[in-house]
C-alpha cells in the first residue's frame, strides 16, 4: 500500500526557535548519522525540496536539499552561509513547511544568492545559485536561524483536512515548494 502522505513531521517544535550551533566538521560519525536521518525522513515524507536538522529535533547547522526535487540527488550542507545578491531582486514564493501542517505561505525570496557551505566530505564550496534552488536554500537556511515560514511569511491558505490539502497540492504542484 502506498504511504499516505501527511506532509507533516511531528517533532518537538522547540528546536525551531533556537539558533543552531555549528557542527564539528571532524565529527564524521555524527555528520553521517544526521545525513541519514534527514534523508530517510525526507524519503518517508514522500519527497520534498529539503529538510533541516532542527525539524527533526537536532539543533545543528545542517540541512539537505534536493535540486529539482530529485530524490536521487540529495545534497548536504554543513555550516552554511547565504548572502543575497540584492541587485537581482526578489520573487514572491508560495511555500509549505513540513513543520507547519496544512498551511501555505507567501514569502519574499531573493532571486540570486551567494551560497557557501561544507559538503558531506568537509570540502568548502562557494556557489552562486538562482531560481528554484535558491528559494529552497533560503527556506532551509531560515530553519537553522530560527526563522520559520509562520514568522516571516504571510499566510496564504490553511486547510482543515488532508483531502483539501492534497487537492491543492496537486493543482499547484508546479509552483508549490515544500521543505
Ligand atoms: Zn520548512
Amino acid at each position: 500500500m502506498e504511504h499516505m502522505k501527511e506532509f507533516y513531521i511531528e517533532y518537538d517544535q522547540s528546536k525551531l526557535n533556537e539558533t543552531c550551533a555549528p557542527i564539528d566538521l571532524r565529527d564524521r560519525d555524527l555528520i553521517i548519522q544526521i545525513y541519514d536521518l534527514l534523508r530517510n525522513t525526507l524519503l518517508w515524507l514522500g519527497g520534498g525540496a529539503g529538510l533541516a536538522a532542527p525539524q527533526i529535533d537536532i539543533s545543528k547547522q545542517v540541512f539537505i536539499w534536493a535540486k529539482n526535487r530529485d530524490m536521487n540527488n540529495i545534497q548536504l550542507a554543513l555550516n552554511p552561509s547565504i548572502e543575497p545578491e540584492i541587485e537581482s531582486g526578489t520573487v514572491e514564493s508560495l511555500e509549505g513547511c513540513f513543520s507547519l501542517p496544512q498551511k501555505f505561505f507567501h514569502i519574499e525570496r531573493y532571486k540570486k544568492i551567494y551560497f557557501d557551505y561544507f559538503d558531506i566530505n568537509g570540502k568548502k564550496i562557494s556557489r552562486i545559485v538562482e531560481g528554484f534552488e535558491a528559494v529552497i536554500l533560503q527556506h532551509e537556511y531560515d530553519h537553522i536561524n530560527k526563522n520559520i515560514l509562520s514568522n516571516k511569511g504571510k499566510l496564504f491558505k490553511s486547510f482543515n483536512n488532508l483531502r483539501e490539502h492534497q487537492e491543492f497540492l496537486e493543482n499547484y504542484r508546479k509552483i508549490s515548494n515544500y521543505a
